[in-house]
This record gives structure tokens, C-alpha cells and sequence, in this order.
């Protein structure tokens, strides 16, 4: 196998807008790459194909077999920046879109099979999407306008304005500005040393991923293990018990018909797939159940009409819950820490304050302590919230199971004497002793459904993906707030903040690696800032 020190990616691609420092990024990483291979696209595939270009092949096969053939020959120098761009066009117009990374690709493969490669000069949004699909890791550089066209302007001797129109023709053509959206990094190389740039990138090149799940060692907070597993999925092979769940489901049928009033159970639901599924299946388990959706003011308004209509269509009772009466003050400062830390411009200190906060939050995060230090990490802020309100509001209509859609455990805790680690599907909140218990049931877990059980109880019921979503998302495609945050969070991270989530779904087996690692590699778009999102929402 060729690629034995980076197993991860087979080379690092970077790829930006004119001016933001591609080249010098490109040679420090071969500085400091082992068994690294620096390649210029231009140099490689553009002087050599201009040198033919009177009797260029017809077929792209034919010019990539071409160009490999040749690799390694002089000619001639530096082309000028225009021609390069036309001729640039020019191939891409003949050939396919793509052309210049299949052409680099079929290089390495023959030519350079045990390095590392390392390509810069290369433009185009396709050329980024053919090398990420093929195993090369992907980085985007950006700046702010006229700090780029600053540079560029130095660089080849133009004028400001021409700097400027220059800029504008490379977006034109190459859809510069998409390829951030493919890219496993992007940098604001204003903002952000290239040291800091080198060691991220170094850092997913030399990255360990877990052998079962997505957690990797890119993520601070996760561990991998001699064994190839990550901490959690450690704890899950040696002591995930199906003797508990079995427990755990007779209690789950011991909590039906006990409600004091007309409903046994609280089904939380959004109207996306896990939730339909698990409303059809608390009804078909005998419960009569009340469908709720919680507002927090931040989630998109399609999702509670989308809710009313399937359990309108289960033939369910539904509220619709403000849960902002559940904020607390150290809340209410977690949202304002995490507006501000959003609202900061991009720099190493931003990066390093932010990482700070984010594993500093770990340590105190516990539904049950009474934390007074601020939480950044969205979701799970969000999560303290609603856990609250599941129990206010089970308790207030003498409801004792309250039943989502989450297809991971409940809760994980360690057996005093044993030393064992539980993996439960039902968590029991009894903040107050005097008060009664309140059971949380993630339905899917209990029941071990894989993602194709979810998917058969749907068609089952005749529900459609509703209109521009995948199956399987991240957090993002359903709050707004996850959404404003979510690709700053993966830029100051280095990872998606919703990798831990949906690495547990695949810990458990309900979705493949695969399947996690799709929803984590997209990103939506945001108008909104994290700051705007909360106000609106007056949680700030
Ligand atoms: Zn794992």
C-alpha cells in the first residue's frame, strides 16, 4: 500500500481566491510533511498542455495519458497569470471540469505513488470535489476582499482595481467561493497564522479516526485507544448489556395507563422521521399518548406545523411548549458567551479562547449540578433546557414517561461496585425528592432499531422526507441556532460540532460511518449571525 505514513488522506489540495497565500502555505506543509511531493497544477498540467495545445488528443483520456507520460520534463517558465487562467478555461471547456485533478490524481498514481502529494495553483470548484472524492484532503484559504487584492496587487505589479477585477473573473470562472463549502478546512489567512494553519492541517493528515465510529483525535475531547476504538466505543463493546434493555422495556410497559389523567406518556416530536416512527410506535404500543413539540424560539416555524400535522394524521392530541419559562441565569449567560465568542472576528486568540471555553464547558456539564460557569457547546445547552422542561411539564400533568426519538442511550453510568458502565435507553429524573420520578425513554435505542427499521415503520405510514432533506442530518437542519454556529464552530474546531452526536449513532449501530460521515461533510448556508438568532429568539 502506498501512502504508509498518512493513511488518513493520499495528499492535502489547497485551493483559495487569488492572493491568499496558497503557495506559502503549500511549502511549509512540505517542509514539514515526511515523504511529501510538492506539485504546482500550472507547472504539471498547464505549461505542458499550452506546449501541445496545436495537437492536443480529442479524448480526455488520451491528454491525461498524455500529460503523465510526460511528467517530469521542462517547459518552459512561469506562464502569465491571464494566460494560465484562459488556458485554464481553455482545458476545462475541451475536456471535462475536472480535468486538471484527473489529470494530477493519474500522476501521483503513476508517477509518485509513495509520496505525499501536496498540490497548489490549482483553481476550480469541481477539481476540488473530484480530489476530495478521491481521498485527497482539502483546504480552502480565504481573506477579506481587499486584503487579498492588496496582496495580489504587490505580488504581479497591478493595480489596485485591477487586483480587484482579477479577483471577480476568478470567482466568475472558477466558483472560487463554492469550494469552501467542500472543503475539510477553511482559513481566514488574515486572521490565522500559517503556523496555526500547518498544525491543523498536520493534525487531520496524521489524524487517528476510531475504528467503529467518527470520533478521532482531530476532536481534543476524544480518546483513541491501542485498541483502534475510541474511549466511548471501548465502554460500549465491553459492557453494552441487552439484559438492561430487557429491564428497561418491562419497565417502559409498567409506565402504561398510569397517568392520572387522560394521557400515559409525552412523545416529543418534530415531524422529521425518528420522531414520526416513535409517536407510531408508542401508539401501537397501547399508550395514549400527548404529542408535543418545544419551542425554544430558535427552531425554524415549519417544524411545528410539520409536528401538528403528524399527530394530527396519528390521530394524536399535541401542544406546542415555550420552554424559555425553563432558562435559568447561568443560561441565559451561556447564550450571551456564546453570541460573543461568535461574534468575534477569526484569529489564533479567538481559536484558542474557543477551544478553551469548549473543554472547559465539558467539565461542568451535568443536568443535575448546580454549574454556574457559562456552556458554549450549542446543542448540548440547548439539551439542559429541554431535559428540564421534559420533567415541568410531565410533572405538571401527572405524566411519569416522557418518550423521543433519539437513537442513542439515555444514560450512561458506572455500577458502584462492579465498576460496570450502564448503558440505558430510559433515564429517570427525580431532581426533587419529594416529588415524583419522570422517566426519559429514547425509544430506538430500547428497541435497538437500525436506521432501515426507522425507515420500514415510515413507508409503513406512507411519509415522505419532507422537501430538501437528507435522511440522515446534523443538528443544523433543524434549529437555527445550530445552524448560525455551525461552520464557525467547525472552523475554530477543526471538527463538526455534531460529530459526537451522530459518532454515537453510529457507536450504536443505528447509521454507518459512512452515512455519519456524509451528514457531518455538509454545511448550511446561514444568514443569520448566533447573536441575531438569539435575540430574535429573546433567549439574549
Ligand atoms: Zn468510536
Amino acid at each position: 500500500m502506498p501512502y504508509k505514513q498518512n493513511q488518513n488522506y493520499k495528499g492535502v489540495v489547497v485551493f483559495g481566491a487569488p492572493g491568499t497565500g496558497k503557495t506559502t502555505i503549500a511549502k511549509v506543509l512540505l517542509a514539514e510533511i515526511k515523504n511529501g511531493k510538492y506539485v504546482e497544477a500550472s507547472d504539471v498540467v498547464i505549461n505542458p498542455a499550452m506546449f501541445f495545445k496545436s495537437k492536443l488528443p480529442l479524448k480526455e483520456v488520451e491528454f491525461i495519458a498524455l500529460i503523465t507520460r510526460i511528467y517530469g520534463k521542462s517547459f518552459g517558465g512561469k506562464i502569465p497569470r491571464e494566460d494560465a487562467r484562459n488556458f485554464f478555461t481553455y482545458l476545462k471547456n475541451k475536456y471535462s471540469s475536472a480535468v486538471i485533478a484527473k489529470a494530477l490524481t493519474r500522476i501521483h498514481n503513476k508517477k509518485l505513488r509513495n509520496k505525499f502529494l501536496i498540490v497548489a495553483g490549482i483553481r476550480g470548484y469541481k477539481n476540488s470535489v473530484y480530489f476530495k472524492n478521491n481521498g485527497y484532503l482539502v483546504i480552502y484559504l480565504k481573506t477579506p476582499d481587499g486584503h487579498s487584492t492588496n496582496r495580489l496587487a504587490k505580488r504581479e505589479s497591478f493595480s489596485k482595481k485591477s487586483a480587484e477585477r482579477e479577483r471577480d473573473i476568478e470567482e466568475r470562472i472558477f466558483s472560487t467561493n463554492k469550494v469552501e463549502k467542500v472543503a475539510h478546512l477553511s482559513f481566514d489567512t488574515a486572521g490565522v497564522s500559517k503556523r496555526e494553519i500547518v498544525s491543523q492541517v498536520k493534525a487531520l493528515i496524521h489524524n487517528r479516526e476510531c475504528k467503529r465510529c467518527v470520533n478521532s483525535s482531530v476532536n481534543f475531547s476524544s480518546n483513541i485507544n491501542k485498541s483502534g476504538l475510541c474511549d466511548t466505543c471501548e465502554k460500549y463493546e465491553a459492557n453494552f448489556s441487552k439484559k438492561q434493555l430487557e429491564k428497561e422495556r418491562k419497565l417502559l410497559l409498567s409506565l402504561k395507563g398510569t397517568g392520572k389523567n387522560k394521557y400515559d406518556a409525552m412523545v416529543g416530536i418534530s415531524g422529521g422521521k425518528d420522531s414520526t416512527a416513535t409517536l407510531y410506535e408508542v401508539k401501537r404500543m397501547g399508550f395514549t399518548p400527548l404529542a408535543f413539540s418545544l419551542n425554544t424560539g430558535y427552531y425554524p416555524k415549519h417544524i411545528f406545523k410539520r409536528a401538528r400535522a403528524v399527530a394530527k394524521e396519528l390521530g394524536v392530541d399535541y401542544v406546542e411548549i415555550d420552554v424559555r419559562k425553563y432558562i435559568r441565569p447561568v443560561d441565559r449567560l451561556s447564550f450571551k458567551k456564546t453570541a460573543e465568542l461568535y461574534g468575534k472576528k477569526d484569529s489564533q486568540e479567538l481559536r484558542e479562547e474557543f477551544r478553551r471555553w469548549y473543554t472547559e464547558g465539558r467539565r461542568h456539564y451535568s443536568i443535575k449540578c448546580e454549574h454556574t460557569i457559562p456552556f458554549i457547546r450549542t446543542c448540548q445547552l440547548c439539551r439542559r433546557i429541554i431535559v428540564r422542561a421534559y420533567f415541568g411539564e410531565a410533572l405538571k400533568r401527572d405524566i411519569s414517561a416522557v418518550i423521543i426519538g433519539i437513537n442513542e442511550w439515555a444514560g450512561l453510568s458506572q455500577d458502584a461496585e462492579s465498576k460496570k458502565f450502564v448503558f440505558s435507553a430510559i433515564r429517570k429524573l427525580q431532581p426533587l425528592k419529594n416529588k415524583p420520578s419522570v422517566h426519559v425513554v429514547h425509544l430506538p435505542f430500547l428497541f435497538q432499531r437500525k436506521i432501515k427499521d426507522t425507515n420500514k415503520i415510515l413507508k409503513r405510514l406512507g411519509w415522505k422526507i419532507p422537501k430538501g432533506e437528507a435522511l440522515i442530518e446534523s443538528n443544523s437542519n433543524s434549529c437555527l441556532f445550530a445552524r448560525a454556529a455551525e461552520n464557525r464552530a467547525r472552523r475554530l474546531l477543526g471538527f463538526h460540532p455534531d460529530t459526537t452526536r451522530l459518532a454515537r449513532e453510529v457507536t450504536v449501530g443505528f447509521i454507518s460511518k459512512e452515512q455519519a460521515r456524509k451528514a457531518l461533510a455538509k454545511i448550511h448556508n446561514s444568514k443569520d449571525s448566533v447573536r441575531a438568532v438569539l435575540e430574535r429568539a429573546k433567549v439574549i
